[in-house]
């Protein structure tokens, strides 16, 4: 399943033809399972090394294989040395001037080259004393055109450290950084270039580089305008691969779409996996555990209806004494505007796509292994509502608030619960739109086009394993960049 606008045919054809339409940029996307060299063939900016943060930053992205230039004036100079030995180089080139990063990223490739640039911006307080035109104001300036000139699928990371938001005039800076950014990530998407912020809150270095490295990669190809906040890490993983290996995953409507997808990512990365789905779709269900097998994975299917309670406690007597990550994916939609919508619609929407999550989170808490992760699946529409959704909002909205009560809750056992809320993505859910809407739903994306399954799986992927410990109570749009932060 493919978007017209990516068929290399019909693109070779609209080449030749004046039309007013701008085609996407065809995403570059992972294969495979999560790696070690996952940025091999990229360039990485890092525009300072002064402190713990900004070393963990470039050895991450180093040690995920991209080639690191670090411009700083004035670094530290025994992290340069560190850095240099581990095979960076170093630029001693400032940042203050407007083309100072431009500079760096031109020259950190041979004239023609076209490797994806990251640039990995820490945004700190500024010393002048003028509150909005200052050196830290004039930096965004300068890493923003930078990254208006690079080439295609490009990255910009903003990454505010704990202490910026302490003074007064750090909070300014940070808040003109994420207002840059609403704006940038909406003009570099054609190009395939995503943008977002990151905030350390109480995360260690390390803890913030692997979620930089997320971002600065294939495998958030479809995620632009995130605005985070990275918190101490939970779980006790130290990584390593593979990412899930004897990890237990449940997959909630996994038979087709995105649940299947999600499923076979999660096998790609070591888990074993069970695949829920009404018993109506269990030859769709056993077609994704075929598939996994065929991979080497490992799956299992059980049928259950998760919006009942006793469907929840069939998937607990099936799975066995432990689960690591639950994907509470099944879901449904019943459009129509409030004046036709029935009352049975209204609440089946809301016990399918709500209520079954709670159902199922009460069946398997005594069996949630500590250091476990919890993906809940929203909307786009249950933060921003739509035209003839109430019931599919209403209950999306109860999903993101969800996850918050129980990222709180479970906080103390090491548990992470997190939501996805998708955008447009080409599934059989999407398929009966019409033309129109469909045209519509991808204009309004930075990115210009819809995203697939695997674009979901990718990040589900990434929020169960270890890479995300930093990351619970968040909400991540997974919308090619509809709008920015959650
Ligand atoms: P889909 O309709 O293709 O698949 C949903 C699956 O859930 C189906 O296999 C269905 O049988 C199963 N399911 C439904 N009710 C169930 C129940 N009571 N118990 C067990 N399984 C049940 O949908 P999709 O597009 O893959 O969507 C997956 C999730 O992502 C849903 O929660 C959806 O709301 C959400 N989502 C999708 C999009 C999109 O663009 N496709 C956008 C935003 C959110």
């Amino acid at each position: 399943m493919n978007d017209w606008s990516l068929d290399p045919r019909v693109r070779a054809v609209l080449k030749h033809i004046p039309l007013p339409i701008q085609l996407p940029t065809p995403l570059k996307r992972l294969q495979g399972a999560t790696g070690t060299s996952e940025l091999e063939g990229r360039r990485a900016v890092v525009t300072r090394l002064r402190d713990a943060l900004d070393l963990a930053l470039c050895q991450g992205l180093a040690l995920a294989g991209a080639a690191v230039v670090i411009a700083d004036a004035e670094p530290n100079a025994d992290y340069v040395a560190t850095a240099v030995a581990a095979g960076m180089r170093h630029v001693p080139s400032s940042v203050d001037a407007a083309t100072g990063v431009l500079a760096v990223v031109q020259s950190s490739g041979a004239t023609g080259d076209r490797r994806p640039v990251v640039i990995v911006h820490r945004v700190v307080a500024p010393t002048d004393a003028d509150p909005a035109v200052n050196d830290a104001t004039d930096r965004l300036f300068g890493v923003g055109h930078a990254a208006a000139q690079m080439g295609a699928s490009g990255r910009l990371l903003l990454v505010l450290g704990q202490d910026l938001e302490t003074t007064a005039a750090g909070a300014l800076t940070a808040a003109a950084a994420a207002g840059f950014a609403r704006s940038a990530f909406k003009e570099f998407g054609p190009k395939g270039t995503t943008v977002h912020v990151l905030r350390q809150a109480e995360a260690a270095p390390t803890t913030v580089a692997s979620v930089a490295v997320f971002l600065a990669g294939p495998r958030s190809a479809f995620l632009s305008g995130l605005d985070l906040q990275i918190g101490k890490a939970r779980g006790n993983d130290v990584g390593g691969l593979p990412r899930l290996g004897a990890k237990v995953a449940l997959v909630t409507g996994a038979a087709r779409g995105i649940g299947a997808a999600i499923a076979e990512r999660l096998a790609k990365d070591g888990a074993h996996v069970w695949v829920n789905d009404v018993e109506s779709a269990k030859e769709a269900g056993a077609e994704t555990v075929a598939r996994i097998r065929a991979a080497g994975g490992k799956a299992d299917f059980v049928a259950a209806d998760v919006s009942s309670a006793a469907g929840a406690q069939a998937i607990k007597a099936a799975i066995g004494p432990a689960v690591d990550v639950v994907i509470h994916n099944a879901g449904i939609t019943r459009d129509r505007t409030l004046r036709k919508m029935t009352l049975e619609n209204w609440r089946l929407v809301l016990r399918v796509n709500f209520g079954a999550m709670a159902n199922v989170q009460a069946a398997l808490l005594p069996v949630l292994r500590e250091g476990g992760s919890l993906v809940l699946m929203s909307s786009v529409m249950g933060i921003a509502g739509n035209f003839g959704q109430a019931n599919y909002s209403a209950s999306k909205a109860g999903v993101i608030a969800l996850s918050k009560q129980w990222s709180a809750q479970l906080a103390a056992r090491g548990v992470r619960s997190n939501v996805i809320a998708p955008g447009f993505i080409l599934t059989e859910m999407t398929a009966h739109l019409p033309l129109m809407n469909r045209e519509m739903a991808k204009q309004l994306t930075a990115l210009l086009q819809p995203g697939l399954p695997e674009d979901v799986a990718e990040l589900a992927c990434f929020l169960a394993g270890p890479d995300a410990a930093g990351l619970s109570g968040q909400v991540l749009r997974c919308d090619g960049g509809m709008a920015f932060g959650a």
